[in-house]
């Protein structure tokens, strides 16, 4: 593979330069209209950019001092937006994605519960058809941006029936219906806006917002975790995104702190990781330019990248001495890259924890790296096979 990556002169990168030269300080809806704001989407809605070009797109967005459309509009852009690409219908299309590619309707996803998050097959919340429209209720829980998102993606119970991972649908909800109470969760970080918990009461949902077929939820889930996943295999300090370990090594080596030799010796051993994750990176960006789609391995990258994580904000905090006890947005030098709340040092330490848990646990990822790229024997399941309706009283009375 070549590593040279597109130079200042590449005559696309120049292209695309040389349209925020003449369009300085574009709205969201502006790059949405060139398709840059998922370039690698088909046209009309991107421009169908291989890797590469997708890389100096983002990297131009970047430099003209924006946040990038898809760190804005995770759910929309990443992941779910691209399930409603391939299973929605068209008038789903022309609905949902126009002010999502625009970032002007910000999406969550609805699926971890308070009865587990790892276990979706578990999920209790239902969704009953009455008519035209279903009847949604029950409670989700750790909804990334659900106090300010417009578009749910809920994974909720239509039959229970069928045995736990069969009975489960996918629906793009208005998060605006009444029924619908957003609670945030405050988490270490002090940010009211990474987590809430969500009651969903008697919400109508028209029938028309199911995506895909009845019953495809389980399929539809995993697919978006596993798209999720092969975006967090970078070196960046949470889940990909933010300063790298060659920051790191840079802040360390313009504040004189890497002569700690013990500093040195751990910003050394990270250092060589976060090479291996660019290496990832370039792997991954390969099998996309090849037609490869997103495959298990991204739970291998995730569970790689997710405590290096943890490992260079702990670096970065440690090198502060007992300075590094209190919160501090200059914990170190960093280049001027926008990555929104994940660009400082301390945000990334005290957000950190949460990386080894979200979009899949360690634990769970190495069973599914067990399992489904090493090929050992699969976990024995007793309920998988079982109706949801049949199994534990609690369980089944709440999806009643
Ligand atoms: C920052 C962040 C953002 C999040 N955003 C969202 C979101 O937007 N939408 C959403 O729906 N959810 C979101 N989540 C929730 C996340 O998906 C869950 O936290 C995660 O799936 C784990 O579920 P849980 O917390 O209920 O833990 P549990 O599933 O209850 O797991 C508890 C412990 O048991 C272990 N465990 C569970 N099953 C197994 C197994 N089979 N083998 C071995 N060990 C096991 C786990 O590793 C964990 O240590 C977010 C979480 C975080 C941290």
């Amino acid at each position: 593979m070549d590593f040279n990556l597109p130079g200042e002169d590449d005559p696309r990168r120049v292209k695309v330069r040389s349209w925020f030269e003449k369009n300085p300080n574009p709205t969201y809806a502006q790059l949405a209209a060139q398709g840059w704001t998922a370039s690698n989407w088909p046209e009309p809605w991107g421009v169908s950019a291989d890797a590469e070009m997708q890389w100096i797109i983002d990297e131009e967005i970047q430099r003209a001092g924006l946040e990038l459309p898809y760190t804005i509009n995770a759910i929309g852009l990443n992941q779910c937006g691209q399930s409603l690409l391939t299973h929605g219908t068209e008038a789903q299309r022309q609905k949902f994605l126009p002010p999502a590619l625009a970032c002007e309707e910000i999406w969550c996803m609805l699926f971890s519960e308070p009865s587990g998050g790892s276990d979706l097959g578990g999920l209790r919340t239902t969704a009953k058809l009455e008519g035209d429209h279903y009847i949604v209720n029950g409670h989700k829980i750790w909804t990334s941006v659900a106090d300010h998102a417009s578009v749910g993606v809920l994974v909720a119970r239509t039959d229970t029936s069928k045995p736990k991972h069969t009975g489960l649908s996918m629906f793009l909800i208005d998060m605006h219906s009444p029924g619908i109470t957003v609670n945030p969760i405050i988490d270490l970080t002090g940010n009211k806006n990474e987590y809430n918990e969500v009651f969903l009461d008697n919400v109508k949902v028209p029938a028309d917002a199911l995506l895909g077929r009845e019953g495809d939820g389980w399929k539809l889930a995993i697919e978006q975790l596993q798209t999720e996943r092969v975006g967090m295999t970078k070196p960046g300090v949470v889940w990909g995104m933010g300063p790298t370990a060659r920051d790191l090594m840079d802040g360390l080596i313009k504040t004189g702190r890497i002569s700690d030799p013990l500093l040195r010796d751990d910003a050394a051993k990270t250092y060589i990781e976060g090479e291996i994750l660019r290496l990832l990176t370039y792997r991954n960006m390969s099998n996309r330019m090849n037609g490869k789609p997103a495959g298990f391995e991204g739970s291998a990258g995730k569970m790689l990248s997710s405590p290096h994580g943890q490992r260079m904000a702990d670096i970065a905090k440690r090198s502060q001495g007992a300075a590094g006890m209190i919160r501090d947005p200059d914990v170190l030098p960093l280049p001027d890259k926008k990555w929104g709340m994940f660009s400082d040092w301390d945000y990334a330490y005290w957000f950190s924890p949460a990386n080894t848990l979200g979009v899949g646990t360690q634990e769970v990822l190495l069973n599914v790296v067990a399992e489904r790229v090493l090929g050992l024997p699969r976990d024995i399941d007793p309920t998988a096979k079982i109706p949801f309706s049949e199994l534990s009283g609690g369980r089944a009375k709440a999806a009643e």
